[in-house]
């Protein structure tokens, strides 16, 4: 039987049952999803040498004949060693193949293959290990290698993929019409996957590789627009436009920047529509996006219907229950708290509040999407720093109210192109200033050689009656150098921070343990906290005015970026300590970015260039399909040519109904989860 291109990958020719367990552990289960994996490199078999002067101790291709092939060797720990020679018509070598007699088997006495492999010996007597080869008369010199398991080899996915190729140009599937194409200048889709695969040329390959890339853009763009679309047709809470705002920012302790005002005003607009909002809610650490949070919750409460805001952590869930409460209960808007770690009965006791409408605003983790919670009129969901939820979450969340109104913060800023295409969905709000009066944070970055002197910096601080975090990778001594809060905690107390009241917190640790840890610093009780990156999101102390960063190098732009701004959220000066013995290029220029600017789209875009979209991109961070092709760093202007192409594809066929966008849709489906465009 023909195998399917979308069916299991055993029955394809010459793969089995044994052999799909190793494709299925690199999570390919189809001929469909063997086509798309894409190599992550090629070798050149053009670029061969002689076997004189291929480097020792380094990978060369040479152009070999074996002469003699040795009988297999069984050494010891049932290693098995197979040797061949062979020579290049004025040298000879010997080719070397550990624990693989079927590899070794397919090479053929007589026969002369181009063969890549570590050259090793010396000038007498070489050596080529466990090479990779191909038969000399093969005509595709430009061989691709992919990233494999054990027992599969990269010639056992060579042969695979020429057979699903083979399949796939039995039917051949194209996604895009060719007046697109035209427009762009795209090579047919199965041509572009045969030569990402097997490139006759490097310009096939480049086409290849623009083509898909092109495909992974815009199959982006359009499952993000497809979620927008679904979200918009169903109907939310439509609250009331004469509900008056400025009660509620009229009584708070400071007012509004305009980027706040401007994004309360936008966020109200859009509650008093029918059609669900759906509002990503930018702003840098410390620009103050919980107080617009407060205000849409407080707009919601006067409407009548409920809100819950979620947040990534117990800490930064109930700092959110405590801010607020305090914006809040003074308009008789009634706020609970609900975490995993309350007791069986606390909880029931929530739940029936929650249930009956008594509580206005929930708080909580992703405890509060949990099936057996019971809202009476969930109209509003705010999630708090929303890289840290996949798009399911949200989702989950969203299905609780029949179509509440969704508010996303996220204190990752982002270019904005970028952010089109990761948010898609969503429209956007801004906040790019910092509330009046507040200093720049000081950055400085040091060597271990001057720890000494940056905590007596720390202790003059305490000294004026400011606190400080200090903040170490580890929570336990392991084998690597690395410092652990642990065991820094004890010597700070014994040490630098003798005299001082210190505390430690990490996320071992219990939740009501971290609270009351919390609650200790924020009351000023506790001078220095010394901490892992549990304070990471979130945390608003505004009296902590130094942070000192230990094994600054093993963290990213990002990630220091928002640890420093627990920093530098008051009216106090405040200075951030970066501590690092590293002295790589790449260490170097990341403390150079974090002690020349404070301004976070900077800083990301700098993170973004540095670490590269894959990682940027990933699902860990935002719940999207990975990119595999194309790299977003570098390829703005595909990047915008995928996005105006889809917003054209979609002005004319919204839904991708037309027959004609049939095999588009279908790729776009398999891309995302099935019930998130539904
Ligand atoms: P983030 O945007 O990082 O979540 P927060 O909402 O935690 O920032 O706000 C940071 C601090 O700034 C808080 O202490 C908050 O009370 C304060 N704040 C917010 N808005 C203003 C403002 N307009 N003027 C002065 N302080 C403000
Ligand atoms: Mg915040």
């Amino acid at each position: 039987m023909a195998a399917d291109l979308f069916g299991d990958i055993q029955y394809l020719k010459g793969v089995g049952k044994a052999r799909s367990e190793k494709y299925r552990k690199i999570g390919i289960s189809s001929p469909y999803e063997l086509i798309y994996h894409i190599p992550r490199a090629y070798l050149d078999f053009r670029a061969h040498v002689p076997v004189c002067q291929a480097p020792i101790g380094d990978y060369s291709v040479l152009k070999l004949t074996i002469f003699r092939k040795m009988p297999p060797q069984r050494v010891r720990g049932g290693l098995v060693i197979c040797k061949a020679a062979a020579t290049d018509g004025t040298d000879d070598i010997l080719i070397v193949v550990y624990n693989n007699v079927y590899y070794f088997q397919a090479m053929k006495e007589g026969e002369t293959y181009y063969m890549y492999g570590k050259v090793s010996g010396n000038f007498l007597r070489r050596e080529i290990s466990s090479p990779v080869y191909i038969r000399a008369d093969e005509k595709v010199l430009i061989q691709p290698i992919y990233r494999l398991t054990q027992g599969l080899s990269v010639n056992m996915v060579r042969t695979n993929m020429r057979q699903a190729l083979e399949i796939m140009k039995q039917s051949p599937f194209e996604t895009l019409s060719d007046d697109i194409r035209r427009r762009y200048e795209l090579v047919p889709l199965a041509q572009a996957l045969e030569d990402i695969h097997f490139p006759p040329s490097e310009a096939a390959s480049e086409a290849a590789r623009r083509r898909l890339a092109f495909d992974e853009l815009l199959k982006l763009r359009l499952g993000m627009s497809l979620m927008k679309t679904r979200s918009r047709k169903s109907t939310a809470y439509k609250m009331d436009s004469a509900v008056d705002i400025e009660e509620f920012t009229g009584g708070l302790p400071f007012e509004l920047t305009d980027d706040q005002k401007m994004a309360v005003s936008e966020i109200i607009a859009d509650l008093c529509h029918d059609t669900p909002m759906n509002r990503l809610l930018q702003g840098d650490v410390g620009s103050g996006k919980t107080a617009v949070a407060a205000a849409a919750c407080w707009f919601a409460a006067k409407n009548g219907v409920q809100s819950a805001l979620m947040a990534p952590t117990e800490i930064l869930a109930a700092q959110h229950f405590k801010t607020l409460t305090e914006f809040l209960e003074p308009f008789g808007v009634k706020v609970s708290l609900l975490t995993g770690s309350l007791t069986a009965k606390k909880k029931a006791e929530m739940r029936a509040a929650i249930a009956s409408g008594e509580t206005d605003v929930i708080v909580g983790t992703h405890a509060i999407i949990q099936k057996e919670v019971e809202y009476r009129a969930l109209g509003l969901v705010i999630t708090d720093e929303q890289h840290r939820f996949g798009v399911e979450q949200r989702a989950a969340l969203a299905e609780k109210g029949s179509s509440p109104h969704r508010l996303v913060m996220s204190a990752t800023p982002i270019p904005r192109t970028l952010a089109l295409m990761i948010y898609g969905d969503l429209d956007i709000s801004v906040i790019t200033q910092l509330p009046n009066g507040r200093k720049p944070i000081k950055t400085y970055a040091v060597t271990g050689k001057l720890r000494h002197r940056a905590f007596g910096f720390v202790r003059q601080r305490l000294d004026e009656g400011r606190q400080a975090y200090v903040v170490c990778p580890m929570i336990e001594d392991s084998e690597s150098d690395l410092f652990a809060v642990k065991s820094y905690a004890e010597n700070a107390a014994n040490g630098d921070l003798n005299g001082y009241t210190t505390a430690l917190l990490h996320g071992k640790m219990r939740a009501a343990e971290k609270e009351r840890v919390m609650e200790e610093f924020r009351s000023g009780e506790v001078q220095a906290l010394i901490c892992t990156t549990v304070v990471e999101v979130g945390v608003d102390v505004p009296n902590a005015a130094v942070m000192v960063i230990e094994n600054a190098e093993r963290f990213g732009l990002s990630q220091l970026h928002q640890l420093r701004g627990r920093v530098g959220r008051g009216e106090y000066e405040s200075t951030c300590i970066l501590i690092t013995d590293n002295t790589s290029e790449e260490c170097v220029k990341r403390m150079k970015i974090m002690s020349s600017t404070t301004d976070g789209f900077k800083i990301s875009e700098e993170d973004l260039k540095m670490r590269g979209p894959g990682d940027f991109f990933g699902s860990a961070q935002h719940g999207l399909p990975p990119l595999k092709i194309a790299d977003i760093a570098t390829s703005t202007e595909l990047m915008h040519e995928a996005q105006s192409c889809a917003d054209k594809l979609l002005s004319e066929d919204p839904e991708l109904s037309d027959p004609q966008n049939k095999a588009l849709k279908m790729d776009v489906m398999r891309l995302f989860s099935k019930d998130i465009i539904g």
